[in-house]
């Protein structure tokens, strides 16, 4: 499939060069005709022209006759047989009455139109020629062929080279008997006319069409020379259209057209080939700290030094910001790996004064499959797709802002997809009330009673079932939907609080909850405090837990919040403590009610002691602060015994019970 900017540089291709091919195919057949009406027309005017004037000298002998005849004059007969013109009269029977000269008049006749006098007049071939000309009853037309037959088939050559104003010197030479009526139409005065064409007339043909292809040969010049102007026009165009600016090399829709043309020519490449996403880290920082020109310059610099350390089977182009396409050769993946890490390695010093980091995303083409099944060429290859993929592999290093390499493989591919699948879905799923709450309860060691317990979304898709929350609340988390699902739970566990009071179970606290990127929202406490009304729970019933991470947002921002949160009558915890960076700071700031010990405290554990000293300090820090403790991911009865022992407030882990649906919850309220 040819994308979009394939098509666009056809068109440019084709935006010009098409133009002048029609312009040229249209000319050409204009000039043809041109040509073939001039020769047409001059040669009927030459030939009308000439007939009529031959036509008017028979005209004057006839009347120079009729007067003759009138007077019965011998002296104007005289005159008449004087006149260098051979002619017979006849009477209405076709009787010669009167002759000079040889009669060589034909008794077949024709009817010719005059055009220059409008009219029609008869004539008769001459025998001693046998010249069929005019045919019957035929309008002087053009023939051309027939008149180069005149030319050709004259019949003494030496006549051609005499003197043009003699009679004898034409070139053609052809006797015609014109008949016009006297004696008032009893007789026929036919007088033997000379059709001929001289050097003159030839010359003026001639000329004519040798001016009009002059004129020809003009305009073609013409075009020829705005053809080539249009070539040049349309290389300055493609030109354009390829380069970069920032570089001043090429740009990212070259790669992408004349990658796939290239990797179309490869039909039996010795090598494998790759499509690398290369990318300067925190380039907006540079600039910021610089200045864009700085920026540029850098880029331009980089864009320079990749340049000189590809071949020319290979190809970079400067894709957006700090990206740059590379399509490289490689034969195995160590091999590719190790010069993309030279290249970091020598790209990373290439201003004295600072050290960059680069990451790349490597997408490793796949060859096309030959008929029987062996690898053929890269026909196939989508360029676009190609560096799509080779950028999400680059995307996986995007937290870290160290130098890097990732290569695009299945498992990305699929996470990707599931990406979109779940983009795609949410809306929908959180209209159709996809999205159910699983409570999982939390214990007192101590007595092994019910306490309290956590809100858990599951989704229970009708197309793939339950899908825990691992994978789907980090992509709702990127992009933004995570404030509507805290919304959803917050509700739908207020609701669930509302309907078991009624039923007069003894509820107990449970926790939801609430993203980081919900906490920036500065009203989150009303909103809170509003829905929960809405369902008429008790603000005590529901907890808020924050996980450790929205910590080091907006500090003052949060605890405005926490304190809002307190005084409507919630109590808040801070989620996975210990899991990530040392929350001891907060703890310090926060006014929290609940602590809640990370799972990660009772998993493996070396054996000697030394987790069982950190978990109960941090026991001891909480109460001294004020705080209840919550162990997460208890799984055996040592760590309950143990967590008991430490006046650990409630346990929530699957030694008790795992995360489950509402109704089975209710059930173990109704229990206690
Ligand atoms: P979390 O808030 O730390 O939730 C506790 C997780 O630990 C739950 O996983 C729970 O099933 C699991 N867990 C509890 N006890 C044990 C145990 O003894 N052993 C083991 N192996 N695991 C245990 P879950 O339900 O898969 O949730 C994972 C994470 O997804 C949660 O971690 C939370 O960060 C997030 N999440 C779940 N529901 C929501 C929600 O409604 N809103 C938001 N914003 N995030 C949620
Ligand atoms: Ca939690
Ligand atoms: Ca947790």
């Amino acid at each position: 499939m040819a994308s979009k900017s394939e098509k666009k540089y056809r068109q440019i291709k084709r935006a010009h060069i098409g133009v002048s091919i029609f312009e040229f195919c249209l000319f050409m057949i204009a000039s043809t005709i041109m040509l073939v009406c001039a020769v047409q027309q001059t040669t009927l005017y030459v030939m009308d022209t000439k007939l009529s004037s031959e036509y008017e000298r028979i005209s004057a002998l006839a009347r120079l006759y009729d007067k003759a005849r009138d007077a019965d004059d011998a002296a104007i007969y005289g005159l008449l047989d004087d006149e260098d013109c051979d002619y017979i009269v006849t009477d209405k029977a076709g009787r010669v009455v009167r002759q000079k000269g040889s009669n060589t008049c034909g008794s077949e006749s024709g009817r010719v139109l005059l055009t220059a006098e409008g009219k029609w007049i008869t004539a008769y071939r001459d025998t001693e020629r046998d010249y069929i000309f005019p045919s019957k009853n035929e309008r002087i037309g053009l023939d051309i062929i027939r008149f180069r037959e005149w030319l050709s088939s004259e019949e003494d050559e030496e006549e051609k080279e005499l003197d043009l104003d003699s009679p004898r010197e034409r070139f053609i030479n052809l006797p015609i008997w014109l008949s016009v009526d006297v004696a008032g139409g009893e007789e026929h005065f036919i007088g033997k006319a000379v059709f001929s064409a001289n050097r003159r007339d030839v010359f003026m043909i001639t000329s004519f069409i040798v001016g009009i292809i002059a004129l020809i040969i003009i305009i073609l010049i013409t075009m020829l020379v705005s053809a080539i102007r249009s070539v040049l026009r349309q290389r300055r165009m493609i030109s354009l259209y390829f380069s970069d600016i920032v570089t001043g090399g090429h740009n990212w829709t070259w790669f992408l057209v004349m990658g796939e043309r290239f990797l179309r020519k490869r039909r039996n490449a010795k090598y494998s080939f790759a499509v690398v996403s290369y990318v300067m880290v925190n380039y907006r920082n540079y600039c910021l700290c610089h200045s864009l020109a700085e920026g540029e310059k850098l880029l331009c610099n980089i864009y320079n030094r990749i340049c000189a350390s590809i071949d020319g089977k290979e190809m970079c182009a400067h894709a957006t910001s700090a990206d740059f396409a590379l399509l490289l050769k490689y034969e195995s993946e160590q091999e590719l790996k190790e010069r993309l890490q030279r290249l970091t390695e020598e790209l990373s010093v290439i201003s004295e004064d600072h050290i960059f980091s680069f990451q790349a995303g490597v997408s490793l083409l796949n060859r096309d499959k030959g008929r029987d099944g062996s690898p053929a060429g890269y026909r196939e290859t989508d360029l676009d797709t190609e560096y799509n993929n080779a950028a999400s592999a680059r995307m996986t290093l995007a937290d870290s802002e160290d130098s890097g390499i990732a290569f695009f493989d299945e498992a990305l591919k699929k996470e990707q997809e599931w990406l979109d699948t779940v983009q795609e879905r949410q809306r929908r799923a959180l209209d159709n009330e996809e999205f159910m709450v699983y409570y999982q309860p939390k214990y007192d060691p101590k007595t092994d009673t019910l306490k309290g317990a956590e809100a858990l979304i599951r989704w229970n898709s009708p197309e793939f079932g339950l899908v825990p929350p691992g994978r789907f609340i980090p992509i709702f988390e990127k992009n933004g939907f995570i404030t509507k699902i805290d919304h959803y739970m917050i509700r739908h566990v207020a609701a669930d609080q509302k309907r078991w009071l009624d039923k007069g179970y003894k509820c107990v606290p449970v926790s939801v909850n609430v993203s980081r990127a919900h906490f920036i929202e500065s009203n989150l406490a009303e909103q809170i405090r509003d829905m929960v009304d809405e369902a008429g729970a008790p603000h005590e019933l529901i907890e808020i837990e924050l996980t450790e991470s929205a910590f080091f947002d907006d500090k003052k921002a949060i605890i405005d919040t926490i304190n809002k949160l307190k005084d409507y009558g919630f109590s808040v915890s801070m989620d996975d403590f210990g899991s990530g960076y040392s929350s001891l700071n907060s703890l310090k700031d926060m006014p929290l009610d609940v602590l809640k010990l990370d799972a990660e405290f009772f998993r493996g554990g070396s054996g000697d002691g030394r987790g069982e000293i950190v978990v109960s300090e941090a026991i001891r820090l909480g109460k001294l602060l004020n705080m209840q403790i919550v162990a997460e991911g208890v799984e055996a009865r040592e760590q309950v015994d143990f967590l008991a022992g430490q006046d650990c407030d409630m346990i929530q882990g699957y030694y008790y019970a795992k995360p489950m649906p509402g109704n089975e919850y209710m059930e173990r309220l109704k229990n206690c």
